[in-house]
């Protein structure tokens, strides 16, 4: 299978792409953990990344696209799990493109639905193992013991955009930038485009997109 998770910061994407692939054997690709790591790796690029990123913009299409395109080569004959890719209609055009001439076309697109009402204290509650990459939530998906990760006990951070000026501006993007590509795979109507309800628990929300996954 492969397909794209979509949704609102604070969805959950990240979250339920991790389970999503893991269960069903696909390959997760997540357009933020990549950049993150570019940014992380202090180049020349990822100083430029950072100064959209940190102000909750979106990168430029042409730099995400070259980024990913690298990736989804590598793995588009496999399952293939894309989250935080496409976030424009642009690079939504250029991934059919790109899987048309891999002869791997996109079978399905995920779309959590949650309320602008709850991103705020979904988002700013987000910790995550800088380590293994395990997400948890101060109060939605708590670690067991005190901000360490269940895992291997390293201590969780918090990502430097998810505070609150940054929420607001990421979330007009993604109204302004990303809704539209719901849009455009909609009125293509060449793959299945299935919402589900993000606004229940970090399980209840899992429950649903494997409900849809499994009669696919
Ligand atoms: P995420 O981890 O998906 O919330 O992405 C974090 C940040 O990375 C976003 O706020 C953007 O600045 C940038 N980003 C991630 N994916 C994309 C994309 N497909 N296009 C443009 N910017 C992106």
């Amino acid at each position: 299978m492969r397909a794209v998770i979509m949704g609102p910061p604070g969805a959950g994407k990240g979250t339920q792409a991790k389970r999503l692939a893991e269960a069903f054997g696909m390959t997760h690709l997540s357009s933020g953990d990549i950049l993150r790591a570019e940014k992380a790796s202090g180049s020349d690029l990822g100083r430029k990344l950072k100064e959209y990123m940190d102000a909750g913009a979106l990168v430029p299409d042409d730099v995400v696209v070259a980024i990913m395109a690298e990736a989804i080569a590598r793995e588009a004959a496999g399952g293939l799990l894309l989250d935080g890719f496409p976030r424009t209609v642009a690079q939504a055009k250029t991934l059919d493109e790109q899987l048309a001439k891999l002869g791997k076309p996109l079978e399905m697109v995920l779309v959590i639905d949650v309320a602008d009402s709850l991103i705020v204290e979904r988002i700013t509650g987000r910790r995550s193992c800088p380590k293994c990459k395990r997400p948890y939530h101060v109060k939605y998906l708590r670690p067991k013991n005190d901000n360490r990760c269940d895992d291997d006990a390293t201590e969780l951070e918090q990502r430097s955009d998810d505070n609150e000026a940054t929420v607001s501006k990421r979330l007009a993007a993604y109204h302004a930038q990303t809704a539209p590509v719901i849009e455009y795979y909609t009125r293509a109507g060449k793959t299945p485009v299935v919402k589900v309800d993000g606004g229940g628990s970090p399980d209840e929300v899992t429950a649903g997109l494997r409900r849809v996954l499994e009669r696919a």
